[in-house]
């Protein structure tokens, strides 16, 4: 058995369903990351690699291979952004999102107790990721999506052949629901911020650090919806510095879609809790989350690492996934695309200057969605024109 421990109060194992501190808080995995060094990582391509900070080991198959994702130099992305951009490609996982990280460790986590059904309350990538590493290990998954999901979506997850209820009413309160469910059917419920799904998310902060190592970027951009990957790297970010493995801990700047945006008004405002607000539509849906369940530890990273949580609107996130595709090649959701986006915000308000080395997290793939340039118009030849169509294209250069 791991032991959990509230970030916020330092209650370790509390009573109640292992998810939550009767403070209100998230639990998180307690981790004795004392004496850590990066001589301790395997050879491991993978998340595994640091399996001495990890509460259970590798299972092999797809689950051995999260993480390990490429940290790619996008030098023509630095007149745009303002800084040196290097971007964390996490569309490299088998289920092309970080989510894969958690799901990876939930599974491995539910192999080694024995249990037999995971579960997930997603509409997206969590639910796409989780039923995947279930299939693969021959677990049954349960995935609770709203009643709203897009079909295009719903076949996706449909593939790895999950159990799907759709549920309608309050997605926030389901979520919180299946905490205590889980325990009573037996079913190993890793949502979004749960302990084990945060230890695998991890290690995306603990990959950016050993590739700046001996030293750490100079800040780190992620979106942020449910506060769970901010929270495991934040949580990385702390279990590095205890084990005195880096000197300055590099901020965390959050960001959000204008239009969804509770993480981002209570820093504004100087809160200390993130509360629920009323939504506009965005076309970030990844990260369309009004009640996020980490949102205040969420806002706790950002201020104790001396980063900050903002929003950036459709528009501007819409010009950062073209950008990140015609000037660093890559097809990010609209979700990822808020971190370049964010990055141009901060250099334009003097948070980050010029020179500083900058790693956004590209949390997700766009190939799961229709249209990447909405209006295409090639040139259209017949194979007797191709030597005109072409030399144009020479003359071009
Ligand atoms: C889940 C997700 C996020 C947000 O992560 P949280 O842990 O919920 O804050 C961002 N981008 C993509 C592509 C995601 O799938
Ligand atoms: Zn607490």
């Amino acid at each position: 058995m791991v032991d959990l421990v509230c970030y916020r109060c330092g209650e370790t194992n509390p009573p109640g369903n292992g998810k939550r501190c009767p403070c209100g808080e998230p639990l998180w995995i307690d981790t004795d990351a004392t004496g850590f060094s990066w001589e301790d990582a395997t050879e491991a391509n993978s998340m595994w690699r640091y399996d001495r900070l990890l509460p259970v080991e590798s299972p092999g198959g797809i689950a051995g291979a999260a993480g390990g994702t490429p940290l790619v130099r996008a030098g023509r992305l630095d007149a745009y952004a303002g800084c040196r951009v290097h971007i964390k490609d996490e569309t490299a996982h088998p289920t092309g999102s970080f989510k894969d990280r958690g799901s990876a460790l939930g599974v491995a986590y539910v192999l080694r107790e024995g249990r037999e059904t995971v579960g997930t309350v997603s509409h997206g990538n969590m639910a796409m990721s989780t039923a995947a590493h279930a299939a693969a290990f021959d677990r049954r998954c349960v995935v609770l999506v709203p009643a709203d999901i897009p079909a295009e979506r719903l076949s996706i997850i449909a593939q790895y052949g999950p159990e799907l209820v759709q549920v309608e009413g309050d997605y926030g309160r389901l979520y919180e629901e299946t905490l205590d469910l889980g325990p009573e059917f037996g079913i190993a419920f890793v949502n979004s911020d749960t302990p084990l799904r945060v230890e695998g998310q991890k290690t995306t902060g603990l990959e950016i650090c050993e590739a700046f190592a001996p030293g750490v970027p100079d800040a780190i951009v992620l979106p942020v919806s449910s506060g769970g990957h901010a929270s495991g790297i934040w949580k990385a970010l702390c279990e590095l510095e205890t084990a005195g493995v880096i000197d300055s801990v590099p901020p965390l700047y959050l960001v959000q879609a204008a239009a969804c945006a509770p993480i981002a008004e209570a820093y504004d405002a100087g809160t200390e809790a993130v509360s629920r607000i009323h939504p506009e539509e965005t076309i970030a849906y990844s990260i369309a989350n009004p009640d996020p369940p980490s949102g205040t530890r969420a806002l706790a990273a950002a201020r104790e690492t001396e980063g900050a949580v903002l929003a950036v609107t459709d528009g501007a996130i819409r010009e950062a996934k073209s950008r990140l595709a015609d000037r660093a090649g890559l097809c990010v959701e609209p979700a990822s695309a808020t971190a370049l986006a964010g990055a141009r915000k901060l250099v334009h308000e003097g948070e980050i200057d010029a020179p500083d080395d900058v790693v956004l997290v590209a949390t997700g793939t766009g190939f799961k969605e229709r249209g990447g340039s909405p209006d295409v118009s090639p040139t259209r030849v017949s194979l007797d024109g191709l030597t005109g169509a072409l030399s144009a294209v020479a003359d071009d250069r």
